[in-house]
C-alpha cells in the first residue's frame, strides 16, 4: 500500500536502489504550502510559511526513510563545492555542489526548472548532488563534481548519474549566445530548430560521456517541470511564485 503513495509525491532513481543508493526527486504534490507554493515546496527564499517548508521537509524524510535531515547549502548557480559530513543541516555558504563519502549523510538540492544530477560511486562509496541550470550546464559543473569525486579515489566507469525533472527542450528556449555557450562543452551541434532551443539533459549526457561515463550508468528520468504545472513548479513559467523541489542523494535504499 505504501510505495504508490510514495511514487505519486516523489520519483525514484532504480538505477540508484539497484546499487544500493538512493536518489529521489520530490514534485509539487503532497504538502501543506498554500498556493501559489501548493504543495510541497522547499524554498526558504519564495515567501512561504517556515512552518510549511518544516513540515514538508519531514514528511519527505518520513516518505524516504531518511534518517536526518539533508544536507542543503545556498545555491548561486556557480560550480563551488562542499563535502558534507554528519547529521544534515543548511549551510549558509555558496555551493552548487554537495559531496560526501559517509553513510547517513543525505545531500540535497533544490530547483524548480535546473537539472539536478545525483552522482554515486558504487565501489568507492562517494556520493554528490549537482546543481545544474543553464550556467551550471555551461561551466560544466558535472564535470567539476565528477573531478573532485576521482581525485578523492573514484574512477568514472563506477560512477553512476540519475537527472530528475528539468525544463525540457520542449521548453526551454535560449538566445543564440546562451545556446552556443550550452553546446560549445560537448560534442553536440547546435540543434537547427526555431525558436532556438537547448537540452539540458543531452548537453550534461554528453559532458558526462567525454570525461569516461558510461552511458549505461546514466539515468534519464523524463519530466519537463515547465509543460506539466500539475506535476511541477517552473520559474520560467511561474516566476517568483514558483516553488521549489528537493533531491535528494544518500548512501540507502529506499524501503
Ligand atoms: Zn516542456
Amino acid at each position: 500500500m505504501k510505495k504508490p503513495l510514495i511514487q505519486s509525491r516523489i520519483l525514484q532513481s532504480e538505477l540508484f536502489n539497484k546499487h544500493g543508493f538512493m536518489a529521489i526527486f520530490s514534485t509539487r504534490r503532497g504538502g501543506i504550502s498554500p498556493k501559489p507554493f501548493n504543495s510541497l515546496n522547499f524554498s526558504t527564499e519564495v515567501g512561504d510559511d517556515p512552518y510549511n517548508l518544516q513540515y514538508n521537509l519531514l514528511q519527505l524524510m518520513r516518505w524516504s526513510s531518511l534518517p536526518t535531515q539533508p544536507h542543503q547549502a545556498k545555491q548561486v548557480h556557480d560550480t563551488h563545492s562542499l563535502w558534507c559530513e554528519g547529521p544534515g543541516e543548511y549551510h549558509n555558504i555558496p555551493a552548487d555542489i554537495l559531496l560526501s563519502q559517509h553513510e547517513d549523510t543525505p545531500l540535497a538540492i533544490r530547483t524548480a526548472d535546473c537539472l539536478p544530477i545525483m552522482l554515486a560511486d558504487v565501489q568507492r562509496g562517494i556520493i554528490a548532488a549537482v546543481h545544474a541550470g543553464w550556467k551550471g550546464t555551461a561551466n560544466q559543473i558535472v564535470k567539476v563534481a565528477v573531478d573532485e569525486m576521482l581525485a578523492n579515489g573514484c574512477t568514472a566507469e563506477n560512477i553512476i548519474a540519475s537527472f530528475g525533472p528539468c525544463i525540457e527542450a520542449c521548453c526551454f528556449e535560449v538566445n543564440l549566445p546562451i545556446a552556443n555557450q550550452l553546446y560549445k562543452t560537448c560534442d553536440l551541434p547546435l540543434p537547427l530548430i526555431q525558436p532556438l532551443r537547448a537540452d539540458l539533459k543531452e548537453i550534461n549526457q554528453h559532458q558526462l560521456l567525454d570525461i569516461g561515463v558510461l552511458n549505461e550508468h546514466i539515468e534519464i528520468i523524463s519530466g519537463c517541470t515547465h509543460c506539466q504545472p500539475e506535476l511541477y513548479f517552473s520559474h520560467r513559467r511561474d516566476q517568483f511564485d514558483a516553488g521549489r523541489h528537493l533531491s535528494i542523494v544518500a548512501k540507502h535504499t529506499l524501503i
